[in-house]
Order: structure tokens, then sequence, then C-alpha cells
């Protein structure tokens, strides 16, 4: 019984004893904490962080093409794209570029199925809300998160210049010809939305 008593003793100092050292040891080292928001980590370069649109630096122009690739690539159906095709140029313009952030896994396969660094997922993280209507983010709001994301223009290879014209002007990437200034939707937009 004594024995137990003076065992729970000593067990109690050698712990206490062991705590303070930790705390020692770290005593006089530089403190890790970060004073947030007044002080950020800064995010690793490849981030999948928050999506955003990207624009043309000089224009401030949307360099997306509304040419759907990233809306077919994206495998929970969380983009949807409805586009136009412009009678003076003769190329598609996005009419509305919607992103449900809520059933999105940021997967990254839009950026990478996008020609046009038009889409990118960005370090950015802040962007938490208790409504959920406030995770659907609709296109001037993703323009406007990605105007101060800086980035470079993939270089093109002959055989994507070859698609990139003709996702520009007329022909449809997946193959379907497309009818001349008619609204058109992408799949997230549509079916496979209703199907979620
Ligand atoms: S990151 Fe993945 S899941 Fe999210 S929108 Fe892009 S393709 Fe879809
Ligand atoms: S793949 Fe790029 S250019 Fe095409 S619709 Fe998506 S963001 Fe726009």
């Amino acid at each position: 019984m004594a024995g137990n008593i003076i065992k729970e003793i000593t067990d109690g100092i050698y712990n206490l004893i062991l705590g303070l050292a930790v705390t020692f040891k770290h005593l006089f080292k530089h403190a890790i904490t970060l004073q947030y928001p007044t002080e950020r980590w800064e995010m690793p370069e490849r981030s999948r962080g928050t999506i955003v649109l990207l624009s043309d630096p000089e224009t401030g122009r949307l360099n997306c093409t509304a040419c759907l690739l990233c809306s077919k690539a994206c495998p929970v159906a969380a983009i949807s794209i409805e586009r136009i095709k412009n009678p003076d140029t003769k190329k598609f313009e996005p009419q509305s570029f919607n992103i449900d952030t809520t059933i999105c896994c940021y997967c990254g396969l839009c950026e990478q199925a996008c020609n046009f660094t038009a889409i990118k997922l960005t370090g950015k993280y802040e962007f938490s809300a208790s409504d959920k209507s406030k995770l659907l983010y609709d296109m001037g709001f993703l323009q406007e998160i990605g105007r101060d994301v800086k980035y470079e223009k993939r270089e093109k290879t002959a055989a994507k210049k070859k698609a990139v014209a003709k996702a520009e002007t007329g022909e449809d990437v997946g193959g379907a010809p497309v009818a001349d200034a008619k609204a058109e939707s992408s799949p997230g937009s549509g079916e496979a939305k209703k199907e979620d």
C-alpha cells in the first residue's frame, strides 16, 4: 500500500519534471505561432485551393473562350457554363460561368483541361461561409478573386493550337456543331446537375 503511494508520488514528480523540461526546451526558441489574420502562411505555388478565373492583365477581359473543356473534365459536374457566339468576332464568349464549390473536390482537372490558362486553383483559402448559397461562385466573383493571381500563359503545341482554333471559332471540341448566336449550356448546368 505504502509502496504504491510512493510509486505514484515519484511518477508524478518524474512527469512534472519531464513536462517542465519540454517547456524549458522551447522557452528560448523562436515561436512558430502566426498572428493570424495580420500574418499569414505563404501557400505553396501549386496549392489547390480556391478556384479563380484568370483575366488578361492588359485588357482585363477573361481568358476563357467558353470551350467547355473544363466542365466536361469535371468529375462532379461542379462547373456550369452558358456560352454565346459573338456575331462580330465569330468566337464563343461565356455568358455565365458558375462553380458549385460545395461539391468541388479540388482535383484540379478543370485547370489541366484548359488550353487557355483561364481557370486556376490557387493558394487562396479564406472563403468560408455559413450560408451554402455563398459557396456557389458566379463569373463576376470568380473573375474578381482571380485578378491578383499571377500566372504564365501555357505554351501551345501545334496540336493544341489546332484544337484551340476549332474551339474558338465554332466547332465544338467534343465534335458537335454549335448554333450561331445561341446560348448553350455545358453538361454541368443541365442533366448532370439534376442527377445530383
Ligand atoms: S477542381 Fe475538380 S471538382 Fe473542382 S471544379 Fe475543377 S474539375 Fe471540378
Ligand atoms: S476550359 Fe478554359 S477556356 Fe474552356 S471553358 Fe473552361 S475555363 Fe474557359
